[in-house]
């Protein structure tokens, strides 16, 4: 029954993510988004980032 129901409300968060999980994705030296997790640099200012 409830298996045959798809909440539209939750699509959005499936699709957006939550902005806290790419926090440490983000460069401290110039605020950009690395691609990829942790450990790895910075593709704008090349500054190594840990990972947690
Ligand atoms: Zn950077």
């Amino acid at each position: 029954m409830a298996s045959s129901e798809r909440s539209p409300a939750e699509l959005p968060d499936d699709a957006g993510g939550d902005p806290a999980c790419w926090m440490h994705r983000v460069c401290d030296e110039c605020g950009r988004l690395a691609d990829e997790d942790p450990p790895t640099r910075c593709p704008s200012c090349g500054k190594h980032l840990e990972a947690i």
